[in-house]
């Protein structure tokens, strides 16, 4: 067991667990309790004892979300599909009365928010860069919004009033007394039909809102004020909610990276800080360094096999390591590792692997060198030196979250590569010119895995349905499409079909490519 939070939070916590449903500041206030569960702004930090393994399955679960969340944002989906996803999402992993299991009572309040919970914990996770930074920001607000939208008039009202966000429901009388000048402004910025629509909500279609607050909308005259008010349609309330959620946030966030640098990283270097760092390099799907559920390892792949298996199997990554150790005969430590791991995940036996390192090693250094200073790490690579740990694979997050300095190539190459360079990698292998333009921008937007995916779709003709996590899961679909089996041989995959040739990018009888595709970081 372990506390979150500081203990001087602890009455402070349990007291606002304490209060009602969708509490509403009720003495003076003018909002009615409703039956919403309450959406919480995170602005306190939720203080109890959990244990470990408790908090580490709640900030799982929340991944699983934001991770479906930033999926379907890169995959394109459509306003009511992403509300479909989140409905779906959150009601498998994080439904927003789920609680923390215990008794609380002896704190004084409520069982702790599951939601809650694993927001912090995710916070700590994602506050130590400013690339994790913005991926928690964004899908975190996305998945505010949604929640804010569905709730009903009166919890929204409550959350207003409770957080301090002086935007009122207009009143119907002074809605009629203004209906004259909210219509013109309406019909001067929108469609007929659409301002009717607002209009015929009536008082409850409008929020108003200190004209500071919309300094943008007064200056652009798409707002209607009065007595130093500007009554906002309640569509765009959500925007201004989220905006002042979305800031609230950030500072949070960076408060927490400075305290991660701090203190939580030195002081809890042995048991919460471990949890915390891997938390954010998580990758959710299979272990590529392991037997898959049922049995398989992936393709196996021989050193002879290679040269060709990298041209036209490998991901950018790897494809960009190999290159340089058959072109340098070396690469440093981090590139070694990344590369080492992957080629035993695709199957490399530690005798090939051994092999290769040290044929391409040795035309630089004499054998004795490649002996004392390389061939241990290829052995532990395979858990065969010290802890014989079988290391697991980099994943995609892994790889995007390292930064190579000058000289180095490990990392993802949709990051790290800059536009000329990434330009030249992809039109190295035979994709049509305006392909490499949209993957090009895809990179430069920071979506490097679904850059990725688009890049293994205009050289397969298929597109990887749950999106590019894991180079090793690039490698396994990659032979899949191109018809071999997990023995590596070629035409396995056909024997039980009948089919009689693999599918080649391109050719006739593959399946056409789809719109793109995408996943992404748990990128961030
Ligand atoms: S997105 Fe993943 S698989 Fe693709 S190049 Fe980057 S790290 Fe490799």
């Amino acid at each position: 067991m372990f506390a979150i939070g500081g203990k001087k939070d602890q009455a402070k916590a349990a007291a606002l667990r304490a209060a009602p449903k969708s509490a509403s500041k009720t003495s003076g206030g003018s909002v009615r309790p409703s039956n919403h569960p309450k959406l919480s702004m995170y602005t306190e930090t939720p203080s109890a004892d959990i244990s470990l393994e408790t908090f580490e399955a709640f900030a799982l679960d929340r991944m699983r979300v934001l991770k479906a969340i930033d999926d379907g944002l890169s995959r394109g989906k459509k306003p009511a599909e992403m509300e479909q996803l989140m409905n779906e999402e959150t009601g498998k992993h994080l439904k927003i009365t789920d609680v923390v299991p215990g008794d609380f009572s002896t704190l004084g309040g409520a069982p702790l928010s599951k939601d809650e919970v694993s927001h912090f914990a995710l916070r700590l996770a994602y506050c130590r860069t400013e690339e994790l930074r913005r991926w928690f920001l964004l899908n975190e607000c996305q998945l505010f919004k949604h929640r804010f939208n569905k709730l009903d008039a009166y919890a929204k009202a409550a959350f207003l009033e409770e957080h301090d966000m002086e935007y009122k429901p207009l009143k119907p009388e002074t809605f009629a007394e203004k209906r004259k000048g909210i219509s013109e402004v309406l019909h001067g910025i929108m469609k007929r039909d659409d301002a009717e629509k607002i209009l015929n909500a009536g008082a409850s279609g409008f929020y108003a809102v200190p004209f500071e607050e919309v300094a943008d909308l007064v200056r652009g005259r798409r707002v209607f004020m009065a007595d130093g008010e500007a009554y906002v349609p309640r569509d765009q309330l959500t925007s201004l909610v989220v905006g002042a959620f979305r800031a609230s946030l950030s500072k949070s966030l960076a408060v927490a990276s400075r305290r991660w640098a701090q203190h939580v990283a030195g002081e809890e270097r042995e048991r919460l800080a471990p949890v915390i760092v891997s938390l954010s390099k998580r990758y959710l799907g299979r272990d590529f360094g392991k037997p898959g559920d049922a049995g398989e390892r992936g393709s196996v792949v021989t050193l002879k096999d290679l040269p060709s298996a990298a041209k036209t199997s490998f991901p950018l990554c790897a494809k960009n390591l190999f290159d340089a150790v058959r072109r340098e005969h070396h690469l440093r430590h981090e590139g070694r590792r990344q590369l080492q791991l992957y080629m035993k995940g695709i199957g490399l036996s530690l005798e090939e692997a051994m092999l290769f390192w040290k044929t391409e090693f040795c035309k630089k250094i004499p054998a004795e060198k490649f002996e004392k200073e390389y061939a241990y790490a290829v052995r532990h690579a395979y858990g065969k030196e010290g802890k014989r740990v079988d290391y697991t694979p980099h994943t995609c997050m892994k790889c995007i979250s390292s930064n190579p300095g000058a000289g180095e190539h490990h990392g993802c190459p949709y990051k790290t590569f800059g536009e000329e360079s990434l330009t030249a990698a992809l039109g190295g292998l035979s994709i049509a010119p305006h392909k490499v333009r949209d993957i090009v921008q895809k990179a430069k937007a920071h979506h490097y895995q679904l850059a990725c995916g688009m890049t293994f779709e205009a050289t397969h003709g298929k597109t990887i349905e749950e999106g590019v996590q894991h180079p090793n899961q690039y490698f396994d679909e990659s032979r899949k499409a191109l018809g071999f089996g997990a023995s590596g041989k070629e035409g396995d995959e056909n024997k039980e079909t009948g089919s009689a040739s693999p599918v080649t990018p391109g050719a006739a009888g593959a399946r056409p490519a789809r719109p793109s595709i995408q996943p992404a970081p748990v990128s961030a």
